[in-house]
């Protein structure tokens, strides 16, 4: 299985606490108004990486975890949630995510939400320009929610919601 990826950030401190290797993906349909990175909406950008050459990259980094950004990983779920899966039962790094979908929107979507499981931070919905503001923390404006899907994390950071239990 291979996803459609721009770049590998190694050892960032920009995508989460905490360094890690950012995984931004190709391709993004929300178009948000103001976006920090239109030039990820081309779901031809890129290059395309198996899942299996990800998972050496990032397993090769014992001290950093690992970020899905893009674009939006959710478009690219079927894919993302084998790479997710796979880190989760084969290594000990914590996943955070980016997408400009809804935690509900992803939760109501039977197909969207088979990645859920494997994540455990989901940084969700879209970019809303008339509301930035840049003290944020991770996020862009304050309709955006640091949800915690798992107790692997802190909360410590401000603007995160408490634990969401999936199952
Ligand atoms: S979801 Fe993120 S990448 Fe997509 S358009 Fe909005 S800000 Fe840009």
């Amino acid at each position: 299985m291979t996803l459609r990826i721009l770049d590998i950030l190694h050892q960032t401190m920009a995508d989460g606490p905490g360094f890690r290797t950012a995984i931004y993906c190709a391709g993004c349909a929300h178009h948000c108004k103001g976006c920090h990175n239109p030039q990820s909406w081309d779901f031809k950008g890129g290059f395309e990486v198996s899942v299996d050459e990800l998972l050496q990259i990032i397993k090769e980094d014992s001290l950093s975890n690992v970020t899905f950004t893009g674009g939006d990983p959710f478009y690219q779920v079927d894919a993302f949630t084998e790479l997710a899966r796979r880190i989760k039962q084969e290594t000990g790094k914590t996943i955070w995510c980016w997408t400009g979908f809804t935690y509900e929107e992803i939760l109501a979507d039977e197909h969207l939400a088979q990645m859920l499981p494997w994540l455990d931070v989901l940084v969700d919905g879209p970019f809303i320009l008339e509301q930035r503001d840049t003290t944020l923390l991770f996020r862009g404006s304050p309709n955006q929610r640091i949800i915690y899907l798992t107790e692997k994390e802190d909360d410590s950071i401000p603007g995160t919601v408490p634990l969401v239990p999936l199952r």
